[in-house]
Formats: C-alpha cells, sequence, structure tokens
C-alpha cells in the first residue's frame, strides 16, 4: 500500500513535470530571410550572383502564443522590404514575446510605463504578446506597424554602430523614434505639430527635443510628436540620404553629434533651433487641429471590434 501510494505520487509529480514543462517550454522559428528578394541578382559586369544571405531573425515564444508568433512572423516578413531604404542588418535579431505586459517591463527594465508595448535592442526585440494587447488580440495590421517601428531601430543600431559599441553612440532619442515612426508612417498617431507649438509655448521651459530622456515616461505624447516631426523636417530639408550617411558615419567612429555635422553639413544644436523655429513661427502648413490624446507610436491603436456578419 505504501509502495503504491509512493509510486502514484511520483506518477503525479511526473506529470506535473511534464505540464509545467509543455506550458512554459520556449519554441524558437526562424522567419526566412527576405522573402521577396530574387533569388539571384545581376552585377554591373553583367554575372549573376546569389543574392547576399538576408538577416536572421527568430522569434521566440510559448506555446500559448503560437498565434501571435505567426503575426509576427508575418509582419517581420513584410517590414524587411520597408527597411531596406535604410540599409541592411548584419546581425542576427531575436524578437522574444512575453505572455504579458508585466513580463515586457521586466524584461526591458522599465518599470511604470504602461504604454510599451515592446522594447527594441541591437540584437534583441522584446514584445508583448500582441494577443494581450487589446481585449480582443491586435489585429495584424497593427502588428505590422508596431514590428515595422521596432526592427527600425535594431536596423539603426546594426547600421550605425556594432554589438558592443552601439550604446555609445549617444544617439538621441528624437532621432531614434524620429526615425521609427517615419518608418512605419506613424505620424497619424502623434501629437500634431499645432500640438507642438502650443507645448512650446505654454511650457517655454521644457523642451520634448533636448530633454526627451526626463519627459519620457509622463509626457511620452509630445515626446513623440516633437521626434517624428523633428526627423521628417530632417528628411524633407536633407534627404533620406543625408540619414544614411548619418548612419554610415558613425559605422567609422563618430557618434551622432558629430557624424551630424559631417553627413548634413550642419551642427545637431542648431539644426533642433531650426526646427524650433519652424514650429513656433508655425512654417508649416495644413498642420492638424489639437485633437483628443492618441495612443503612442509604440502602443496599437484602440480597435473597435468589427460588426459580424448576420
Ligand atoms: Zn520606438
Amino acid at each position: 500500500m505504501r509502495h503504491v501510494k509512493r509510486n502514484w505520487n511520483h506518477r503525479l509529480a511526473l506529470l506535473a513535470l511534464l505540464w509545467l514543462s509543455g506550458c512554459a517550454r520556449t519554441l524558437s522559428t526562424t522567419v526566412p530571410a527576405s522573402a521577396e528578394a530574387p533569388a539571384q541578382a545581376e552585377s554591373a559586369d553583367g554575372t549573376r550572383q546569389r543574392a547576399p544571405v538576408g538577416p536572421r531573425i527568430d522569434v521566440e515564444y510559448r506555446e500559448r502564443d503560437a498565434a501571435a508568433a505567426t503575426q509576427v512572423k508575418l509582419a517581420v516578413e513584410r517590414a524587411l522590404p520597408r527597411l531596406a531604404r535604410w540599409g541592411a542588418f548584419d546581425d542576427s535579431v531575436t524578437i522574444v514575446i512575453h505572455p504579458n505586459h508585466a513580463a515586457l517591463e521586466r524584461a526591458a527594465n522599465r518599470p511604470g510605463h504602461d504604454f510599451l508595448r515592446a522594447w527594441a535592442r541591437y540584437e534583441q526585440i522584446e514584445l508583448q504578446s500582441p494577443s494581450t494587447w487589446t481585449l480582443l488580440g491586435a489585429s495584424q495590421p497593427q502588428v505590422d506597424e508596431l514590428l515595422l517601428h521596432e526592427l527600425t531601430h535594431s536596423l539603426m543600431y546594426q547600421v550605425a554602430s556594432d554589438r558592443l559599441g552601439w550604446t555609445r553612440k549617444r544617439i538621441p532619442l528624437w532621432f531614434r523614434e524620429g526615425m521609427a515612426s517615419y518608418t512605419a508612417e506613424q505620424g497619424y498617431r502623434v501629437a500634431s505639430l499645432e500640438d507642438l507649438a502650443r507645448f512650446w509655448r505654454t511650457q517655454p521651459t521644457a523642451d520634448p527635443l533636448s530633454q526627451a530622456e526626463a519627459l519620457y515616461q509622463g509626457r511620452s505624447d509630445i515626446v513623440y510628436g516633437a521626434a517624428h516631426h523633428a526627423f521628417t523636417f530632417l528628411v524633407r530639408r536633407y534627404g533620406e540620404a543625408a540619414v544614411r550617411n548619418l548612419l554610415h558615419a558613425m559605422s567609422r567612429g563618430p557618434d551622432f553629434p558629430d557624424a551630424f555635422a559631417e553627413a548634413v553639413g550642419l551642427q545637431h544644436d542648431a539644426f533642433l533651433e531650426d526646427f524650433r523655429r519652424y514650429v513656433r513661427l508655425r512654417g508649416f502648413k495644413g498642420g492638424r487641429k489639437p485633437g483628443p490624446q492618441r495612443p503612442r507610436p509604440d502602443t496599437p491603436a484602440p480597435t473597435v471590434p468589427a460588426p459580424t456578419a448576420p
């Protein structure tokens, strides 16, 4: 009897272990490299060569997030061609899907950032499972937009630097977030130029460009807005080529301020002052009217459940 009981307990323990390991097992999948790239490319001398191998992008998830992982993989495939304008990944990226927001905050080391849905570094993107973004889970376009934004961050770090040096390039927050928001076409989400003009008029000592880090947690709306519009101003005035030149200049050694001066032909501080003047004097046309608070670019827009067919 005693022996049987011990055996039964052993079986229960084994079952529990199997169940736990099944639940917590991390799965991994690799997104096929540049699905839309031709298998072969014509070189300048007319010979045919294999296209360069695309980036290795892995997705790590738990079994219960398998559907979310499928959304993420599709979003990555769609993002890659749109990222090509800035350069190519030269290192791998792992996208880790976290089961809930608390797990994301822990992985990103960003407590109290309720609006965050993801956090990107050089080689890894922490992502709150899209199935938890809204009550019904995220739509594919929402996942596409967020992944394009986050992958822009990782690509920027990889083009501008390497695994050891990317955190020391002094790339300002306005440029990091502005480039990601511009690439993912998230201007519709952020504070408008008119909102920004009003902010500077009413709070002249607070600057969402030079004090972005300090304002980020409490005023992410205006920080993302300033970042998006400053980056867009940079591209309209100097072209996307200036951004590519800036990234490549950093990859040769200089940090952001020096690389900016070299690539744009203007000191970073002087550029920011030009942009502030443009906003204050309302040099923009067709600026949006101040509106209600909008979701942040790292945050999916709230969805209204689609009406179901009768
Ligand atoms: Zn971002």
